[in-house]
C-alpha cells in the first residue's frame, strides 16, 4: 500500500469531464486512445481537446503513455476512481469521504457516508494492475483480441460482488446489505464487527462452528460456493454471529470446478478451528449432501447487470479460480486505432448517456470537492 501521489483537481468543467469520459469509452476497445480517436468521441463543440487533454495528465487523471507502435491516453487509478465517486455522488448515494479501513488481496476499503451521514463502506476493486497477468483476451471492434484490462475487470468484478450480495441478502443470508455499485465500486452496509483473523477466542466455539459449516450448506442448497471462505472474509458481531463478505469470485454448484472449492471451503473451516481454537470435529459437510434448494446462481446472471459468461471467464481466471484459456491471438498496440464510424457512434451515444445525468444536476462544486479532497487524502 502506497501513498496516493497528491492531485490538486481543480473543479471539472463539464467539457473536462466529456474528455475524461471520452477516454473512458475509447479505453473498453483500446488500451491507450490516441488523440484524434479522443477528440473524436468527445466531441466538443468548441474543440481544444488538447488543451484539455493535458490538463487532466497534469491533474493526474489520465496519463500520457508510449506504447510498442502507437501512443495514447489512458484512465488512471485516480482518474477511474473520480468518476466512479463522481456517479455515485450525483445520485446521492455517498456524500462524504472518511478513512481507509481495509486493504484486501484485490480491493481498497474505506468508510464514507450517505446523505444522512451514516457510515458506510466503499470497496474499491482493484484487479489485473500490480502484475499483468495474462488474461483471456476479448474482441475489438476491429475483430481483433487484446487484453482484458484492469479496467474491465475490476468492473465485473464490482458489478459481480453487488449482484451476488443483493441476491443472498434477500435471501436473509448474514452479509452486508448491498447500497449501490458504479464502474469498480461497491457501496455496502459497514460490518459492526470484528474481522475473524483478530479474533482469538470464543464463548461457544463449537456453535460458531456448526454456525459456519451450516453457511457453506445454506449456500450450496440455494446453488452457490462463495469459493474464498476463510477469516479474511468472515466477520463476527459482538454476540457472536457470522457475516460473510467478498463475493466476487462466487460460482454455481453446477460448475465443473464445484465439488473441489466447496471441499476448499469445508477445509478452510476446520483447519481454521483447528489451529485457532484446538478444536475438531468429524462433522462437517460434503457436496454429495447438498440438496438443491434454490437458483440463486441463475438468478445472478438473469437481473440485468449485463452479465455475460465471457466475463465470469476473464473474472475467474483472474481470480485463479480456474485454469487459463489459452490466447488465440497475442494481445495487439502493434497499430494506431484507426477512426471506425461504428465505433465512434457506439462510444459516442455511451458518452452522451454518462455525462447527460451529470448535466441534468445543478453545479456539483461541493461535492466535487469532497471527492477532491477524498482523493488527495487517501492512501491506495
Ligand atoms: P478483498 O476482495 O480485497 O479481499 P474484502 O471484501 O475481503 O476485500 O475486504 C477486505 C477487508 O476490509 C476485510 O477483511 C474486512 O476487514 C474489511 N471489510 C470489507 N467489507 C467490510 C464491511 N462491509 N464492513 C466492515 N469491514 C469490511
Ligand atoms: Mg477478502
Amino acid at each position: 500500500m502506497g501513498k496516493l501521489n497528491v492531485t490538486v483537481l481543480r473543479y471539472l468543467t463539464r467539457e473536462d469531464f466529456r474528455v475524461l469520459t471520452a477516454i473512458e469509452m475509447g479505453m473498453k476497445n483500446h488500451e491507450l486512445v490516441p488523440g484524434p480517436l479522443a477528440a473524436a468521441i468527445a466531441n466538443l463543440k468548441t474543440g481544444g481537446v488538447h488543451k484539455l487533454l493535458k490538463e487532466l495528465c497534469k491533474h493526474k487523471l489520465l496519463s500520457y503513455e508510449r506504447g510498442k507502435k502507437y501512443d495514447g491516453y489512458r484512465l488512471t487509478n485516480t482518474g477511474y476512481d473520480y468518476l466512479a465517486l463522481k456517479s455515485l455522488t450525483l445520485r446521492g448515494s455517498v456524500s462524504s469521504f472518511g478513512n481507509q479501513i481495509g486493504i484486501g488481496k484485490e480491493s481498497n476499503i474505506y468508510v464514507v457516508a450517505d446523505e444522512e451521514g451514516t457510515p458506510i463502506c466503499l470497496k474499491l476493486h482493484r484487479l489485473g494492475r500490480t502484475c499483468f497477468r495474462n488474461v483471456k483476451s476479448k474482441r475489438d471492434y476491429h475483430g481483433r483480441r487484446h487484453k482484458a484490462s484492469w479496467l474491465y475487470l475490476s468492473r465485473i468484478s464490482a458489478t459481480r460482488e453487488f449482484a451476488y450480495m443483493s441476491a443472498l441478502y434477500d435471501r436473509g443470508f448474514p452479509v452486508p446489505r448491498p447500497i449501490d455499485f458504479n464502474r469498480h465500486c461497491v457501496l455496502m452496509e459497514l460490518v459492526n464487527g470484528w474481522p475473524m483473523t483478530q479474533v482469538h477466542e470464543l464463548l461457544d466455539v463449537p456453535q460458531v462452528y456448526d454456525d459456519l459449516m451450516n453457511l457453506i450448506v445454506r449456500l450450496g442448497n440455494s446453488g452457490v460456493i462463495h469459493g474464498d471462505f476463510n477469516e479474511f472474509n468472515l466477520m463476527l458481531t459482538d454476540d457472536g454471529k457470522p457475516i460473510l463478505i467478498d463475493f466476487p469470485q462466487m460460482m454455481s454448484t453446477a460448475h465443473e470446478n464445484a465439488q473441489f472449492f466447496f471441499d476448499r471451503d469445508v477445509t478452510c473451516v476446520r483447519e481454521m478451528f483447528r489451529r485457532k481454537f484446538g478444536y475438531e470435529s468429524e462433522d462437517y459437510p460434503k457436496f454429495s449432501d447438498l440438496v438443491r434448494e434454490d437458483d440463486l446462481d441463475a438468478e445472478v446472471h438473469c437481473t440485468g447487470y449485463g452479465f455475460t459468461k465471457e466475463m465470469e471467464q476473464d473474472l475467474l481466471q483472474e481470480y485463479g479460480m480456474i485454469d487459463e484459456v489459452e490466447n488465440a491471438e497475442e494481445e495487439t498496440n502493434d497499430e494506431p486505432p484507426t477512426l471506425v464510424p461504428a465505433e465512434i457512434d457506439e462510444c459516442r451515444r455511451q458518452l452522451e448517456n454518462e455525462v447527460s445525468y451529470s448535466e441534468s444536476k445543478p453545479t456539483q462544486q461541493k461535492s466535487d470537492d469532497a471527492i477532491r479532497r477524498y482523493i488527495e487524502s487517501c492512501t491506495q
